[in-house]
């Protein structure tokens, strides 16, 4: 048996003498209990407490002697003063008393220090929330800073034009220069002249989209057509647009002018 062994086992039984009655018979079965498992008590000196303390347990008779040293025990009935000063004032039972120390400073953080570090990170992921909500609240609000308006619908009537300038002077009823707009003549272009067919307010590519082949051939017949651009600033942002115009003075919008509607898709305003 080593000699650390040896000192452990010593200090364990003049640890747990000090600490216990051993006429408490649900102490001693515990004590022999946990040795059965564990195998502490193997020495000479292990040997004669384990029998010491069922004798005490059970009122049988013993001899009162110090199970170390052979003097008389003390109210123990295991072991003497003197044997318990010795044994605890050891270097070895100082050593075992400072890894204890280590193990209490261990607990220290967790009893001290990890409610205060997990308050701290539930208070990080409760702002996390709070900035996510946040953000989920300007998400939801997008639709109502920018709303989806009605298209508009020209309130002038179908006037025949003959060229561009006639085409011109009908644009600018509806986008006025003195209401900001600006509109220039781009070309004369001949396509997809079926889109002045549609129904006023209509999007094109929805009705493009559902034509048969027959619709189709009438839809892409050609035909003159009067391209204009048009732009409107504002003071924060400019809006920009092409508007066609066709003979019977029926007009086509595509652009930034049909807010909330397909930008890319042509409709007729007249
Ligand atoms: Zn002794």
């Amino acid at each position: 048996m080593g000699d650390e062994k040896l000192k452990q086992e010593l200090l364990y039984i003049v640890k747990i003498s000090s600490k216990y009655d051993f006429h408490n018979k649900d102490v001693v079965e515990n004590i022999l209990r946990m040795e059965n498992e564990r195998q502490i008590l193997t020495s000479v000196f292990g040997k004669r407490f384990k029998a010491r303390i069922f004798d005490i347990a059970y009122d049988q008779e013993h001899d009162g002697k110090c199970i170390i040293c052979g003097n008389i025990a003390n109210e123990t009935g295991t072991v003497c003063n003197d044997c318990i000063e010795k044994i605890s004032g050891s270097p070895y039972a100082k050593s075992v008393l400072k890894s204890d120390e280590v193990v209490e400073k261990s607990s220290i953080f967790k009893s001290k220090v990890w409610p205060i570090l997990s308050k701290f990170i539930l208070a990080c992921l409760v702002l996390v929330l709070i900035i996510q909500l946040a953000i989920l609240g300007m998400w939801l609000s997008i639709p109502t800073r920018n709303p989806k308006v009605d298209p508009y619908i020209s309130k002038n009537e179908l006037v025949a034009v003959n060229d561009s300038g006639e085409a011109l002077e009908q644009v600018l009823l509806d986008y006025p220069k003195d209401q900001g707009y600006s509109v220039s003549f781009i070309r004369l272009d001949q396509d997809y002249v079926g889109r002045f067919n549609n129904p006023v307010g209509e999007s094109s590519s929805e009705i493009e989209e559902a034509l048969t082949d027959e619709e189709r051939y009438d839809y892409f017949f050609q035909e003159p057509v009067y391209v204009f651009h048009v732009t409107y600033s504002e003071k924060y942002a400019v809006k920009v647009g092409v508007v066609e115009v066709n003979a019977d003075g029926k007009i086509l919008v595509e652009g930034q002018f049909n807010d909330g509607r397909d930008t890319h898709s042509f409709y007729r305003i007249r």
